[in-house]
């Protein structure tokens, strides 16, 4: 379990240096913050000069504080012709400064650099307004106090800032990537010696490239002799201001071989995939390889993007929350904030969506009898027909997230978030809302760009492996076609995957939903999405609600039951103890066609609909029916396949595998099972998966990997003994 974050405390000294009484330290020296991150980080790594010409470099740092080292790597990487294509900079931090101080801070470094800037080389410093730019940058998408690892892409994503909050040698150890270089800050070893212990140097050990540099401002004996045990040869070198001597080092292990070396790039004779699959999973995942520089054969058998589940006309989208902190709550929150960043940012590359970020209102699950039947229906992971995946309910003890992720709503106060009648406590997620799928898989298709070639209409039957030596694979149709090749297969086409990559043991079930379209007239006040038992969300053109659950029901055409039973639930979820009339709450009642008061309005009905919610006739209601594909354990598929036919041979060698144990299937890929969060799983998942084919650090903690491995059933059952 990772600690609780808490605030930095700091103060000014009187030379004008933050410092840390917490810590009984300073943040940076007197003599110049980014000339010490120059001389001391850079410098001290060998930097610029160790990344030209790379195409990715990846540094880690123990204690990000206000990002000082961050913004001068960035700023020689801004200057440096032949700098690294892809600049990854991981920073661990436990005492996040709030944003309006990060701000305050960093003006007065920019005021400083831009006075100094003159006697600098251009290479250290960068243009005029440079550095003011970043740090705008910075503050922008500076992340809230959650915990856990967050993406921050910046220069089109070709310098990408991971944020690990919380406690550095927990995170350190749920790291998974390729070090090129340490940057050691994290406070005085003797007033911090946590940031300084022999089992984070082993963790971060376990991360180094064979080639890993690392340096850090302190000399103190203990902590060179504690390197050097964990495999650094160091030595001292002369430190930055007033201080004499700094330690430098690189990886010189005394044991050549890791059990789990660290990830690296795959090497594939030319960069281009296949995608299978054209919905919100796909692509996603073609915009975010093409935005690798990845060639994309995108194929689907719909006759263009988003025919199946993404065609809905809306889907609304938020974290989970937990009491606590599980693995589903802390996952869905990294989906969450890191879809609601690349979304922005594929606006903000001129690619619009239909969207509303402007909030989502959770009734409590404690107070909601329908939520509960929901429960019993099947403990079920959609995001429809139950907020939570883990059957544990939500109430006002929830732990304490910011209130920009969520924060209670009590009893009286929902109707006018909403603008529908429903005033039960519940939760107003501020930055949750609703988006059409259409929209968005659209838009990332524009954003691949001519790196992206599709193939509509076309159903792959098989894949075939290519021959040695370029490797890869073919996809073939029921003719025996070759459709398109590619180095490796990303498989994103739901319950088809399992067949085609001819998995035994990736379960997935197909639960047929049916939503229903409500004519606009109906709620014209509905301004955010609603949920609880059901949900209610606004589209472009006006509302909807759903969705049924019907497992294993393949039935494509519209239900009229299941509308019935669709509106039954709405009501449900309106429903709430009458309020007195003047209230708010019975001024936006009176303004909705329906009142929690009175549940039949009046006029519009007809016979057969005279007794069904809000006098609709479900014979006549439109609607969509789409299929979800469900885990057993109600987590999606995202990641490397396993590779069965070996593991069988040698599973009782595996009996005790851990997933990084797991023979792979070479270049194939698979991103299913989404459920009914596609909105939730694609954008974090496509990078994920870029990530891991890139070998670049993931946006994910290992525990969140391993917990969404396609491969973890094959596992399972290993363990069992299933596989003998
Ligand atoms: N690198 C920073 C910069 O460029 O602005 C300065 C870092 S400051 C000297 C040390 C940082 O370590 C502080 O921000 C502090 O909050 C952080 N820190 C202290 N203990 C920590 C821990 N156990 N885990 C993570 N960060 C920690």
């Amino acid at each position: 379990m990772i600690e609780p974050l808490s605030p930095p405390d700091w103060v000014f000294r009187e030379d004008g240096t933050p410092f840390s009484p917490r810590y009984d330290d300073i943040y940076h020296s007197a003599s110049g913050a980014l000339g010490q991150a120059r001389h001391v980080f850079l410098d001290g790594n060998g930097l610029p000069g160790r990344w030209s010409g790379r195409p990715l470099f990846t540094i880690v740092e123990a204690g990000f504080g206000q990002g000082l080292n961050f913004l001068a790597t960035w700023l020689a990487w801004r200057s440096d012709p032949h700098a690294p294509a892809r600049l990854h900079f991981v920073s661990l931090e436990k005492h996040r400064f709030p944003v309006e101080d990060l701000r305050a801070l960093l003006a007065r470094h920019v005021a400083y650099e831009t006075e100094s800037s003159i006697h600098r080389p251009a290479h250290a410093a960068g243009t005029p307004g440079m550095l003011e730019q970043m740090v705008t940058a910075l503050c922008r998408a500076w992340p809230p106090p959650t915990t856990g690892l967050h993406r921050l892409e910046f220069d089109a994503g070709r310098v990408v800032l991971t944020l690990g909050l919380g406690d550095a040698p927990a995170l350190a150890a749920k790291l998974r990537l390729r070090a090129d270089a340490f940057f050691l800050d994290g406070f005085s070893p003797s007033k911090n010696p946590r940031m300084w212990d022999p089992t984070f140097f082993g963790a971060l050990a376990r991360l180094a490239d064979e080639q890993a540099t690392l340096s850090t401002y302190t000399s103190a004996g203990e902590v060179r002799r504690n390197l050097i045990a964990a495999g650094f040869a160091m030595r001292r070198a002369p430190a930055y201001g007033s201080k004499r001597e700094m330690l430098v080092g690189h990886f010189a292990p005394r044991w050549r071989v890791r059990r789990h070396p660290p990830p690296r790039r795959a090497e594939a004779a030319r960069r281009e995939a296949i995608v299978i699959g054209a919905g919100m999973a796909g692509c996603a995942l073609a915009e975010r390889l093409a935005a690798r520089g990845w060639h994309v054969n995108l194929i689907d058998q719909g006759a263009g993007p988003a025919t199946a589940a993404s065609g809905n006309p809306a889907g609304v989208f938020h974290p989970m929350i937990t009491r606590d902190e599980g693995l589903a709550a802390r996952l869905s929150r990294a989906g969450f904030l890191y879809a609601l960043s690349y979304w922005r940012a594929l606006e903000a590359a001129g690619h619009p969506l239909r969207w509303s970020a402007q909030g989502l209102f959770q009734k409590s699950a404690e107070s909601d009898d329908d939520a509960r039947g929901d429960t019993k229906r099947g403990g079920n992971g959609s995001q429809d027909a139950h907020p939570l995946n883990d059957g544990s309910a939500i109430d006002q003890t929830a732990p304490g997230l910011p209130s920009s992720i969520a924060r209670p709503v009590p009893a009286g106060d929902a109707s006018a978030l909403t603008g529908v009648a429903g005033d039960d406590a519940g939760w107003l997620f501020a930055q949750g809302g609703w988006i059409d799928p259409v929209s968005l898989c659209h838009a990332q298709l524009a954003a691949a760009g001519a790196r992206l070639h599709t193939y509509f209409s076309q159903r792959v039957e098989r894949l075939e492996a290519a021959q040695e030596p370029a490797g890869g694979w073919h996809a073939i149709d029921a003719t025996g076609r070759r459709i398109a090749s590619g180095a490796v297969v990303i498989l994103a086409n739901a319950h088809d995957a399992s067949r085609l990559a001819r998995l035994q043991h990736a379960p997935t079930e197909s639960v047929r939903g049916q939503l229903t379209l409500l004519p606009g007239s109906l709620f014209p006040t509905l301004t955010i999405p609603l949920i609880g038992g059901a949900y209610l969300t606004p589209t472009a053109d006006g509302a909807l609600t759903g969705a049924s659950y019907g497992i294993g029901d393949t039935r494509t055409a519209l239900d009229p039951d299941e509308h019935l039973e669709n509106l039954q639930r709405l009501a449900a979820l309106l429903r709430t103890s009458p309020v007195p009339s003047g209230s708010p709450a019975s001024r936006i009642a009176e303004a909705s066609a329906y009142s929690p008061t009175t549940p039949e309005p009046p006029g519009s009905a007809t016979d057969a609909s005279a007794s069904t919610p809000f006098g609709l006739d479900p014979a006549r209601m439109a609607g969509r029916v789409a299929f979800r594909c469900v885990t057993g354990d109600r987590l999606p598929m995202i990641g490397p396949l396993g590779d069965e036919e070996t593991a069988q041979a040698r599973a009782h060698a595996l009996t005790g595998a851990q997933p990084l144990d797991l023979p792979r299937a070479s270049g194939l890929y698979g991103a299913f099972g989404y459920g009914s969060r596609g909105l939730l799983w694609s954008a974090i998942g496509a990078e994920l998966i870029a990530s891991q084919i890139e070998g670049e650090p993931p946006p994910l903690e290992s525990d969140l990997i391993d917990a969404i491995d396609p491969a973890r059933f094959l596992m399972r059952n290993l363990r069992r003994g299933k596989l003998f």
